[in-house]
């Protein structure tokens, strides 16, 4: 939810913010009358409790006709306390709809347009010169490292088994991952896969993404698609000490119904319905968030740069930004079998609009009670496998292993077709 003190004052900000991302701007006018109408709602509901209190006061005090005359108005005042209040709630829950509604503020600098227009902002790595790439399923099923038709059969399309080097690699990247987490002092975290519906609903994972989440009637609980939502409801409702960044580094399976996805990438593990996904998180101060979001940049690269794949960045431009993101920095790694860069990381400066729907705030220098800024960025994901799959490919049909990973794969430098 956005600031409703920059509205206030500055509505055109926020005007400017929704025509970048090519949305509308009636939705800023919806808000601002909201807004005004909870406010004129519950001044006129305080004047009537006001006055009933004062009367209350005088018919104590009062004797006879004056009596009398004061406990008929008395009784009409409770009726009218009783509309005021009605019409007060209804106004805060109208100020609700129209605020949920506003996407985040577009930070200065975020390229206009939409899914198409991102700007490249730097492109690292040498591609590898394959004369016939062959892709990541090809190569994985001749390791015996990815079964999709087993996964097909057990649980259907999109599932798959990763088998033995398979299983090894995954592991070894999601270790790597933790490792270097660790080592910049960012909290591991596993945490549930499993949230209430109310956690979902803080990081607006129930809005526009609802079709994407899989729902357990029997219980109410939702599985997450990535544990940024598990993460962010973490400290919903607290008040933090950041003197300095909280930063966690949350690993667990992620589950997505894919439900707007038919037909694209059906091939191989490229776009699944349950993935593993190393995920950093930062809570910090306003001010802070975007030194942090170019650290958690920074951190995603020199993963990328572990495990030696061709990479580049990309600006997300605002128009594909999501409701909760500022701004958005993806890096997609080069996938040689189709000859195009794909997306294995992405991180959101998510500033206060997260953090003011879960009500996470922290104290300032004068100890006034802030909201907090909150900031997400993937350190790995089973999707990395095709990238390192196809990047290292050997002519012979082996894979190099970058040395990054090799401890996890029992010292080898080279995997070879079973
Ligand atoms: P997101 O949380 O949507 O920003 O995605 C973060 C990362 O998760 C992407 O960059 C991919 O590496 C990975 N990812 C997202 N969706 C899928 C999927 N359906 N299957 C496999 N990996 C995925």
């Amino acid at each position: 939810m956005i600031d409703l003190r920059l509205l206030r004052e500055d509505p055109d900000v926020v005007r400017a913010s929704q025509r970048t991302r090519g949305e509308s701007e009636s939705l800023v006018d919806d808000l601002l009358r909201a807004e005004e109408g909870r406010r004129s709602a519950v001044q006129a509901f305080e004047a009537v409790r006001a006055e009933q209190k004062a009367l209350g006061k005088r018919v104590s005090q009062a004797t006879g006709d004056e009596k009398a005359a004061l406990l008929a108005r008395t009784k009409e005042l409770s009726a009218e306390v009783k509309a005021a209040e009605a019409a007060a709630t209804q106004a805060e829950q109208v100020l609700r709809q129209a605020h949920l509604a506003v996407p985040n503020v577009v930070e200065a600098g975020a390229p206009p347009g939409g899914e198409d227009d991102f700007v490249v902002l730097r492109e690292v790595g040498q591609k590898p010169d394959l004369a016939e790439p062959r892709d990541h399923l090809v190569i994985g099923e001749a390791l015996r490292a990815i079964d999709m038709e087993r996964g097909a059969k057990v649980s259907g399309s999109r599932f798959y088994f990763l088998t033995g080097v398979g299983a090894l690699l995954e592991m070894g990247l999601l270790q790597l991952a933790i490792a270097q987490a660790v080592e910049y002092g960012l909290t591991p975290v596993i945490p549930p896969v499993l949230l209430k519906p109310e956690s979902m609903e803080g990081t607006g994972f129930l809005g526009a993404h609802a079709s994407e989440i899989y729902r357990l009637e029997a219980d109410d609980l939702f599985l997450v698609g990535t544990s940024e939502a598990a993460l962010a409801a973490y400290h919903a409702g607290e008040i933090l000490d950041l003197d300095q960044p909280i930063r966690y580094a949350g690993s667990s399976s992620c589950f997505r119904r894919e439900a707007g996805s038919h037909g694209k990438d059906v091939r191989g593990i490229m776009r699944v319905h349950q993935f593993n996904k190393v995920e950093m998180f930062s809570f910090c101060r306003p001010e802070e968030a975007h030194a942090e979001h170019l650290r958690l940049l920074a951190w995603e690269e020199e993963m990328l740069a572990k495990v030696e794949v061709p990479y580049r960045v990309i600006d997300t431009a605002a128009g594909d930004l999501g409701s909760s993101a500022a701004r958005k920095y993806d890096c997609e790694a080069w996938v040689p079998s189709q000859g195009r860069y794909r997306e294995v990381t992405s991180t959101s400066n998510c500033t206060t609009f997260q953090a003011r729907r879960l009500g996470i705030r922290y104290r300032d220098a004068d100890g006034k009670t802030q909201t907090a800024a909150t900031l997400n960025g993937t350190l790995a994901t089973t999707r990395w496998l095709i990238p390192i799959l196809e990047n290292h490919q050997q002519p012979d049909g082996s894979v190099r292993v970058p040395k990054a990973l090799q401890p996890y794969l029992g010292g080898r430098d080279v995997l070879e077709p079973a």
